[in-house]
């Protein structure tokens, strides 16, 4: 397996982002390995500064690593933290409003490639999958706890996975006989209640998304966060935001639609009365992909969307 570390869409984010055009306080949700945060702080003004976070402690130590000049230098403060509580981190920073924000969701190749941390079917170890190791859940945990129905119903929520029935029927039968404590006895699992197919992903890559989106529980109010959160932006700042699969570019698609709509009144209604204002302007009519060579080279790139809006 090819594996690299290079930023997805890196050339496009920052086409987007324009950290050149302005000073301030930039925020990379999602600092990962630094490498968009790196990208940023070189484009940025020399007096711009960037608030790196991410909920992950190894994300964090490699993050701080990468960035040791700059945050020598006083330009990046790092936080180990879930970015949707950052209204709340930027009023306690005592941060009014932002020059950009950028977040690269889903899980690193950091992460993927470490595999005590249990995100790959590639490679065998725990089956864990926290982000946040300091939370209790993980996907063991899931996967031997939930009823039937309950797994199914996450795995074809998460996933679309159209065998999710099937999937979680033999998770049941055969954690009866034992737990399922291994990424690969997972996988194997997952391979026998499939029928065969010839597709070009393999068969367990759904139910693992599944099992990582519930862990992490990653959509939980991402909608509601980028409505806050586009609040903090200065006039004219950007937020970009990189995606993974269709869920999660469904709701940045959404919510980014709701955040340039001037009225929400139900469709009936003679007058409008709900006191929506336009807070922003999408930048990406379509989503943008990452061209045939990027994905060739990184294979975290393959599914990935960036959509982009402007403060107005
Ligand atoms: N842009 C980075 C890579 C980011 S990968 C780079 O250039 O290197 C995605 C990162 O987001 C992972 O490190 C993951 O731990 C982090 N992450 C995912 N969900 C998060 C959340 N809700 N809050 C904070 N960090 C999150």
């Amino acid at each position: 397996m090819t594996t690299t570390h290079e930023p997805v869409l890196l050339e496009e984010a920052m086409h987007y982002l324009a950290p050149g055009e302005r000073d301030g306080v930039f925020v990379d949700c999602t600092v990962g390995g630094g490498g968009h945060a790196a990208e940023i702080l070189r484009r940025a003004g020399a007096s711009a500064k960037l608030l790196g976070i991410d909920v992950d402690k190894a994300a964090i130590k490699a993050a701080r690593k990468a960035l040791k000049k700059e945050e020598k230098a006083g330009r990046v403060t790092f936080l180990q933290r879930n970015f949707k509580e950052l209204p709340e981190a930027l009023d306690e920073l005592k941060i009014e409003r932002v020059s950009g924000v950028l977040a690269d969701l889903g899980v690193s190749s950091l992460q993927l490639e470490d595999q005590k941390r249990g995100f790959s079917f590639m490679r065998d170890g725990p089956l864990d999958m926290r982000m946040n190791q300091a939370l209790g859940t993980t996907a063991a945990d899931l996967v031997n706890t939930l009823h039937e129905r309950a797994l199914s119903d996450l795995i074809f929520e998460f996933s679309e996975e159209p065998f999710a029935r099937r999937i979680a029927r033999t998770l049941v039968e055969e954690r009866a006989k034992k737990p399922i404590k291994r990424t690969l006895e997972l996988r194997q699992i997952v391979e026998r209640a499939k029928p065969p197919q010839g597709g070009a992903i393999h068969p367990a890559t759904k139910t693992f998304q599944a099992l990582r989106i519930a862990v992490n529980r990653e959509l939980d109010g991402l909608a509601a966060w980028i409505d806050k959160t586009a609040e903090r932006l200065s006039p004219g700042a950007r937020m970009v935001i990189l995606s993974f699969h269709s869920l999660e570019d469904r709701l940045v698609k959404h919510a980014f639609q709701y955040l340039e709509r001037t009225c929400v009144c139900p469709p009936r209604q003679p007058q409008c009365e709900c006191g929506k204002v336009r807070a922003a302007k999408i930048l990406t009519k379509r989503p943008v992909e990452p061209r045939e060579a990027e994905i060739a080279r990184n294979p975290r790139a393959r599914s990935a969307k960036l959509r982009a809006c402007e403060r107005i």
